[in-house]
This record gives C-alpha cells, sequence and structure tokens, in this order.
C-alpha cells in the first residue's frame, strides 16, 4: 500500500481501448463471427433520463482485450467458464518473453520449444502460476485495422506459436500466455496440427489465454505483477477483460 502511495510501484494499464473501432477476430466463411462494441444510448439527459446519461453495450466475449476461458475451445469444453475461473489464478507474476526482431523480420514468427528454452537458460525457470507475455511489437498496429490484420489472399499473416511450442506451453507452471494480437494462435494457426494449437493446449490445459495487450514493452522481463480482470459472465467462454501490470520502480 505504501509502495503504491508514493510510486515506487506503478500501475500499468495494459487493456486496449475498447471502442467500435477495437479491431475484432474475422474469421473466414463459412464460420460466423462475433460483433464489434457498440453502445446504444438509453437515455442522455433528456425526456428517457433527465439526470443521467447511460447506453446498453453489445460486444462479443472475444472483443478487444479479452480473456479465453478452457470451456471456449473443444479442448476445454468440460473445464471452467470464465466465472468458474479461482479469482487468486487472474493475479500472478508476469514475464515477458521478446521476440520482436524475429516477428519484425517474419510476421509469420511461431515461438518454438527451442526460443522457450533458451529464455529459461537466460532468465530463469517461470515461475508457478505465470503470465507469460509474447511480445512481438504488434501492439503499435493496433490503431491501424489493416495493419493490425496484416491480411492477403491466405488470411492473416500475424505471429504466434508452434504446436510444439503449445505443448511446451501446456506443459508449463504457467497460468496463462498473454499476446498483443487479436487472438492468441497465430493468424495461419488454422493450417497447423492440431488447428489453432495454442487455444487447443492450452486451454485444454485448464490455462488462460489473453489478447489485445499493449505496452507490454515498458515490463521489465522479470518482476512485474499482472492482475487481470474479465467479467464472471455466468456460462461465459471468455470476456473483455482490464489488464493491470505492477512493476517495482524503487
Ligand atoms: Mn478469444
Amino acid at each position: 500500500m505504501a509502495a503504491l502511495a508514493d510510486g515506487r510501484l506503478e500501475v500499468l494499464d495494459l487493456t486496449a481501448p475498447l471502442s467500435p473501432e477495437t479491431p475484432v477476430l474475422q474469421l473466414p466463411e463459412p464460420f460466423a463471427n462475433t460483433i464489434p462494441l457498440s453502445l446504444e444510448k438509453v437515455s442522455d439527459f433528456d425526456a428517457a433520463g433527465p439526470f443521467w446519461s447511460w447506453n446498453n453495450i453489445h460486444t462479443g466475449e472475444h472483443t478487444g482485450t479479452h480473456l479465453d476461458a478452457p470451456v471456449h475451445w473443444s479442448s476445454g469444453r468440460e473445464g471452467a467458464s470464465v466465472d468458474r475461473i479461482p479469482p487468486a489464478r487472474l493475479l500472478g507474476p508476469a514475464v515477458v518473453a521478446d521476440f520482436t526482431a524475429e516477428v519484425d523480420a517474419d510476421p509469420d514468427f511461431l515461438l518454438e520449444p527451442e526460443h522457450l528454452d533458451k529464455w529459461v537458460v537466460e532468465h530463469g525457470p517461470l515461475p508457478e502460476g505465470a503470465w507469460l507475455l509474447f511480445r512481438t511489437g504488434w501492439g503499435s498496429r493496433a490503431a491501424d485495422a489493416i495493419a493490425f490484420a496484416n491480411a492477403d489472399a491466405d488470411g492473416p499473416h500475424t505471429p504466434g506459436v508452434s504446436a510444439a511450442g503449445a505443448e511446451w506451453l501446456a506443459a508449463s507452471p504457467i497460468t496463462g500466455f498473454g499476446v498483443e494480437t487479436v487472438g492468441i494462435d497465430a493468424g495461419q494457426a488454422g493450417g497447423l496440427e492440431p488447428p489453432f494449437p495454442v487455444h487447443y493446449h492450452l486451454l485444454g490445459a485448464d490455462k488462460y489465454g489473453l489478447t489485445q495487450l499493449q505496452g507490454i514493452d515498458r515490463l521489465p522481463v522479470t518482476g512485474a505483477m499482472l492482475v487481470v480482470a474479465p467479467l464472471p459472465i455466468v456460462g461465459g467462454t471468455g470476456s473483455p477483460a482490464r489488464v493491470f501490470a505492477l512493476v517495482d520502480r524503487s
């Protein structure tokens, strides 16, 4: 409390602003898509409510910075919905794996077990209950929907994790895997085996995904604490989430 009050503990907001312009995953035909956020005015200091302004919100569970719960995926369908995630698991050590240079060279870059093994050699074992944040620099594209999606005739080209890398993560002590992109899998991950391996392996292992993080370049590699706050939507497969990092600046 004292460190918060005197600024030794900095609070960073890693959440993307949530608006109708916030990028949303676009699946190809024949799959259905989720909706972006929209606000529907209920009253605005007018006849419908002379002293108050308020809106209804329309959004998908998986819109903007959001958490993927185990029940989101076929491999985790018997697992926890977002309201049933133990709150203590939503707070944990944040560790950052920086692959900005690799992604600059190749937007389809995939994290492999050897990359993760090398990270552990350099920075030590992943802490129990950690949130591993995959730093790619992709968040810098967030204000430009076309650059953020980076799609061509073959679909989106955005970084992610190989199937072997996803198995590595699922067997690790992490609680969650956070990314700067629109989803926790690579843009081309539909063509991997299994398709969308991070979803398949992580959510099937009772771990969580976290998307569209911004400003994770401000975090130390280790030592920060993450606070992830999704809404407890009963039976929900995910939820928009506010994500804070607590960083020791003393
Ligand atoms: Mn999702």
